[in-house]
Parts: structure tokens; sequence; C-alpha cells
């Protein structure tokens, strides 16, 4: 048998290293039986692939090569919803320190009074500027999140049901990858900072209705899928996305990109319900 080609078995390398994630996804504590029993089958199917594609040999270069792409998108696919699975119910910290292999890169967390029990935060904690966010779970931002749209009375305006308000606000959270920094705990940090601003100054006598709704919704999801690079890395390294924003404002312009893509979604269809207002004022 041929060795396979040296571009495709370092791609296989890599992928091979990337199944280490699925083996320490499967003892996590907070999935179900079915959740782990889901993971394994399909990290079970992925070193199948992998196996055949390595065996391969060079004489199939280009179909192995389509079938490890493939297998790239994926991989990739199943990891966003096995993370999703588990840092739902995790704070970030907790997710980023159990995927951490450097204790170096370990946030540190400096609160000058222990937190809130989350059954106790009242709306005068969230409007304090050191709500301690990195204390809670992603779900408890989720239900803290909606807590400040209902307060701010902005479903009624837009015709915004809770339902569609909680899947909103659930598809950012997921969105989010979990870098040390720029996670859904920092999304949250910005859009509930602007909510103490709005509560504390006098920015929402300037502000009308759609302002106010846009710009909170803005801050939830300003880093969407934020990988932890900044553009200048993401253009030199000719990332996917460095690629499709031309070197322009790439971060940003995917964050706005994926954030109307999920308000667009059919199951969500948030413009559908504005009649009265137009994408671009939003
Ligand atoms: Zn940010």
């Amino acid at each position: 048998m041929q060795p396979v080609h040296k571009d495709l078995g370092q791609t296989l390398e890599k992928l091979r290293s990337k199944m280490a994630f699925f083996q320490k996804a499967a003892t996590h504590p907070g999935l179900t039986k079915e959740q782990i029993e889901w993971i394994n089958k399909k990290s079970l199917m992925f070193n199948q692939v992998l196996t055949s594609l390595q065996d391969s040999g060079s004489q199939a270069q280009e179909p192995a090569s389509v079938m490890a792409q493939s297998l790239i998108t994926n991989i990739r696919k199943v990891k966003r919803e096995v993370l999703g699975w588990i840092k739902f119910k995790s704070t970030d910290i907790e997710v980023f320190r159990s995927q951490s292999k450097s204790e170096k890169w370990i946030p540190l967390m400096n609160y000058l009074a222990p937190p809130p029990k989350f059954s106790d935060i009242q709306n005068a904690d969230l409007a304090d500027i050191n709500f301690p966010c990195m204390s809670y779970t992603n779900q408890e931002l989720c239900q803290l999140a909606e807590r400040i749209f209902k307060e701010q009375d902005l479903l009624t305006e837009f015709k915004l049901g809770p339902e569609k308000l909680e899947k909103i606000i659930k598809r950012v959270c997921l969105d989010y990858n979990v870098p040390a920094y720029h996670n859904f705990t920092h999304g949250f940090n910005v859009f509930q900072m602007f909510y103490a601003i709005l509560k504390k100054t006098e920015l929402a006598t300037v502000l009308d209705r759609t302002e106010k709704f846009a710009a909170l919704l803005a801050a939830l999801g300003h880093d969407l899928n934020h990988r932890g690079y900044n553009n200048a890395y993401e253009a030199k390294l000719q990332s996917k996305t460095a690629l499709v924003y031309f070197d322009t404002a790439i971060l940003e312009s995917m964050h706005a990109s994926l954030l109307i893509k999920i308000l667009k979604d059919p199951e969500i269809g948030f413009f559908d319900l504005l009649p009265d207002l137009n994408v671009s004022e939003i």
C-alpha cells in the first residue's frame, strides 16, 4: 500500500488529534445518557472514516481530500452541538478550564462581595456595573437577558413573544465559542453594562425604543463566533472569514452577519414581526 500524500497525511493527523475532544466530552457529568451515546456513535463513525482515509493510499488522492474536507465540516458541526450541551449548563470559565491545557490561561475572578444566589438576583443587581456575570451558567445568563428585555418592556412594542425571545437569546448564546475572553459571558457582560448605563444615566431619554432594542441585541451578539484571534491574525492566516470579508473589518462583519442570520432564521422570523420597520433600521 502506498502512503497517503503528505498534505492529506497532515490533515488526517490534525483530525485524529481533534477526536480527543469527543473522548473527553463523553465523560462530562452534565450530559444525559442519550447525549453520551450519540457522542460515542459519532466519534466511532469519525474514527472509521479517518482509518479508511488513512488506508486509502495515494492513488485515491482527490476523492480522499474531498472526503477529508467533508469530515472536517462534520466534526466541526458535531463539536459545536456537543459544546452547546456542555456550555449551556456551565459557566464559560468551567468549560474553558475543562479544555485548557495550560493553567496560565485560566481567567481570575476577583469580586469584592460574594455573588448573589441566582434566585436572589434583583433588577437592581442587574443595573450594577459590578454585576458578577462570570458566576452564572450560560443558561442562567440567558434567563437574565430575557428578564432585562422584559423589564425594558420591549416585547409588546416589537410583537415579540417570550418563546421567540428565548429562542433568539439561546441561539446567540450557542453561537459563541468558549475562548478565554470572547465568549457568551463577555457578550452578556457588554449587554448588561449597556443596561446599567440605560438605568443610571440620561441615555434612555435620548434613545427611542427601536434604538434601545437594537443596541441591547447588538451588545449581546457583538462577538458571535469569535475564536479568540484578532483581525490581523485572521488576515495573516488567510482564514475563511478573512477571505469572505476581504480583510475589511473581518470579525465585526462576521459578528453582525451572524446576528442577522439568527434573526432571519425561518424558525425565528424576527423581521416578519416588524411590518413597519426595515432591516437597516434595526
Ligand atoms: Zn467584545
